[in-house]
């Protein structure tokens, strides 16, 4: 950290900052200009914050020269790491894409799903049996029967499964059921204790990013999932809120290019739950492998118009295989299989 102090600071003030310093368990450097003198922290600063020097007397500004995540940050592990779900890798050559319902429904919807985007391509097979609905009246999801369906219908194609996690009190619950991949939700992307909770488990994590999260915050997630000791984490862009009314949330494709050079660990996209409509899918999921992304997940359900949960944006297993067909052409274009 960097302690700038004002023009007028005396020595008194001075000595109290490095005092601070010292007092943290880090030593100090004094550099004196003619104008000012600046005090850098030497040490781990991460036990430092800005603001507790900011409201010091004689202090100008504080600044953090390291970033706030470690674990996860690209600077500290250079490589790609590949996160294995059941021997799937993703973060590698090979583009990994999850499909299937938003939610779970019933068992012939769910194998018609799985049954569709298995022959299509699809490595892993997705469905919500806990759904976080905006409206309390809305289908919440099947619960612990969702998830007897969904696990049934991925043994049944020999698909991995991933499904939501929304609450603590489910965990076990999901370890009982062997759940493949834990999905962490873009609502709870900051429910800390959740996090840390997945943290001290070694499942695979798909963390999407909070609708208004920063990706500083987004990689501060992670940062708390891998801290526990679990670093099976993936990434997963589903679009921020904008300004923008005509669609559901704007794809960031700038953030998974900004990820990829600021972590390690895979990043995939959602293009369904940002367009929010079936027919911007084929280019959202395009721009997002264009942008890096290493693979995607994508809504499909047997019968769009049946579904219970954000039937606008799913595709029909038909639309997935063609559009699976145009993922395969980008992808080799890209240097990259699916
Ligand atoms: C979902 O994947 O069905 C979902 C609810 O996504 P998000 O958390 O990105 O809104
Ligand atoms: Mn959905």
């Amino acid at each position: 950290m960097i302690i700038v102090m004002a023009r007028t600071a005396g020595e008194g003030q001075i000595a109290a900052v490095v005092g601070k310093i010292r007092a943290h368990g880090l030593s100090e450097h004094v550099s004196r200009g003619t104008e000012r003198t600046i005090i850098g922290a030497v040490g781990d600063e991460r036990v430092l914050s800005a603001d507790m020097f900011e409201l010091m007397d004689g202090v100008e500004r504080a600044m953090r020269v390291l970033k706030d995540y470690r674990l996860v940050a690209r600077e500290v592990h250079g490589s790609d790491s590949i996160v294995h779900v059941r021997g799937i890798p993703f973060g590698g050559k090979q583009l990994q894409i999850i499909a299937g319902p938003c939610s779970v429904e019933t068992a012939g919807q769910m194998d018609l799903a799985a049954a569709g985007i298995k022959k299509a391509g699809a490595r892993l097979l997705r469905g919500g049996a806990f759904k976080p609905r905006s409206s309390p009246y809305s289908f919440q999801g099947l619960g612990v029967a969702g998830l007897d369906l969904l696990q049934e219908a991925g043994r049944a194609h020999g698909l991995p499964v991933v499904t939501e996690l929304m609450d603590v009190r489910q965990l076990d619950t999901f370890l009982e059921y062997d759940v493949d991949v834990i999905q962490i939700g873009a609502r709870n992307m900051q429910n800390f204790d959740l996090l840390k909770e997945v943290g001290r488990i070694n499942k695979p994590v798909v963390l999407k990013r909070g609708m208004a999260a920063t990706v500083n915050e987004w990689l501060m997630a992670a940062e708390y999932i891998a801290a526990g000791g679990n670093h099976n984490i993936i990434f997963c862009e589903r679009g921020v809120r904008s300004f923008e009314t005509a669609y559901r949330n704007m794809l960031d494709v700038s953030a998974i290019a900004l990820l990829k050079r600021e972590t390690h660990l895979p990043v995939i996209a959602d293009p369904s739950h940002a367009g929010g409509k079936a027919w911007m899918v084929p280019a959202l999921a395009m721009s997002a492998l264009a942008a890096g992304a290493d693979g995607l997940m994508i809504e499909v359900h047997p019968q769009p118009c049946e579904a219970l949960c954000d039937a606008d944006q799913a595709l029909n297993p038909q639309e997935f295989a063609t559009l699976m067909v145009q993922l395969e052409i980008l992808a080799r274009a890209l240097g990259r299989q699916l």
